[in-house]
């Protein structure tokens, strides 16, 4: 088959006020260009009736007999690029044909606001949608952005909703679940907490996306009781690299709060270090691979692209000469993204101090205080 997860999982993350707007097998599937691709014209089902449902059917078919299905499109465009997809994964939890993992998103609410993020994945980016609002931007801040920072969003009550009941009610054999920030949610904590006090902890393994600013000593004892986690922190960058990107959080308390995490937990299985490439941060990278190897336990690095991939913050609008400065990291699918980058670089300066300069704005930042030296002379001259 050519990918596992619509044999295994469904992924229920996008909602609209208290509606799931559509059920897809993995979390890349939807793209701000093709956000359903399967095309759900009803969502009143719960996952396991969605897992059984004509599309996903459609699709197990296809893939099974090697077929690359139009609904996988962010796929195939990936690997036209030369870049390995999202459809290569680890298999932990082999594929039966059978509901086993659910990967969700109980709501947008998030302690950050990431420069790559929008308000639909953080409701803290709704400030800066109300400051763009305002400032009669957003019609600039979209384009800027390829679409990505578009319409207002509210945090969505999907505690009633089926599908989290549902949750609650089915334990999983592997539960996925991402943000907003996770563990600001009391929604994940209550299932965490509903997996603990029903004996089902010991038998699940979590996998999960944070950004890792939250872990103390109360939460990492709730994971603990799990039977394996594989958490994936999305720290892309250190120091002001990193508060410029990972807006408003301090480097030195995610230090300490990972460090914590990384020290006291006794179920690790593989912990990833999940890297978003832009132009932010792609010339400070090597920084960051130091930073990894001085964490108390191994940790993998895994990268991707900014997406949309056109969007203002692309390394393919950086200058040939700073293309030259991207260092050589010890990652193969690091080495396709820069190799992808050199292929299809069309430097434009203004596109990218666009976007850069609209959420400086926002923020009451300057780009100066905080990217790399090259870049600043670049950007300025
Ligand atoms: S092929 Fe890609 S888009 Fe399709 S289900 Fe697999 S990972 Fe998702």
């Amino acid at each position: 088959m050519l990918c596992s997860y619509p044999f295994k999982q469904i992924t229920i993350r996008d909602w609209d006020g208290d509606r799931i707007k559509w059920f897809h097998p993995c979390c890349n599937m939807s793209r701000p260009d093709w956000e359903d691709p399967m095309d759900w014209q009803n969502t009143d089902f719960t996952p396991e009736e969605a897992f059984n449902s004509k599309q996903f059917k459609e699709l197990r078919e296809a893939l099974s007999n090697n077929k690359k299905h139009p609904f996988c499109k962010t796929c195939w465009d990936m690997e036209d690029r030369g870049i390995e997809s999202f459809r290569i994964h680890n298999d932990d939890t082999k594929p039966r044909g059978k509901l086993d993992v659910v990967d969700f998103i109980a709501s947008n609410k998030c302690n950050l606001a990431c420069r790559m993020c929008d308000p639909q994945t953080s409701h803290r980016l709704m400030l800066d949608f109300e400051f763009f609002s305002k400032e009669h931007l957003l019609h600039e801040v979209e384009e800027a952005t390829c679409g990505k920072f578009r319409g207002r969003m509210t945090i969505p009550k999907t505690i009633n909703t089926k599908q989290y009941q549902w949750l609650l009610n089915n334990p999983v054999k592997e539960l996925r679940f991402s943000g907003g920030e996770p563990f600001f949610d009391n929604q994940i904590i209550k299932l965490l907490d509903k997996y603990i006090a029903e004996g089902w902890a010991k038998d699940t393994i979590l996998a999960y996306h944070t950004n890792g600013t939250m872990f103390n000593p109360l939460l990492i004892e709730k994971l603990n009781k799990f039977k394996k986690q594989h958490p994936k922190l999305s720290i892309d960058a250190v120091e002001e690299c990193y508060e410029y990107i990972r807006y408003p959080q301090s480097f030195d308390e995610l230090d300490r709060s990972v460090r914590l995490f990384l020290k006291a937990s006794t179920n690790l299985g593989r912990v990833n270090i999940a890297v978003v490439v832009s132009a932010l941060n792609i010339l400070e990278l090597h920084d960051h691979w130091q930073w990894c190897c001085t964490l108390p336990k191994k940790v993998y690095i895994s990268y991707c692209e900014v997406y949309p991939d056109q969007r203002g913050i692309s390394p393919i609008y950086l200058s040939r000469q700073l293309l030259e400065h991207i260092p050589w990291l010890d990652s193969k699918k690091f080495t396709q993204i820069r190799n992808s980058y050199f292929r299809r670089n069309v430097e434009d300066k203004e596109k990218m101090l666009r976007e850069i300069t609209l959420f400086d704005y926002s923020r009451n930042q300057q780009y100066k205080n905080y990217l790399h030296p090259h870049l600043i002379s670049w950007l300025d001259s």
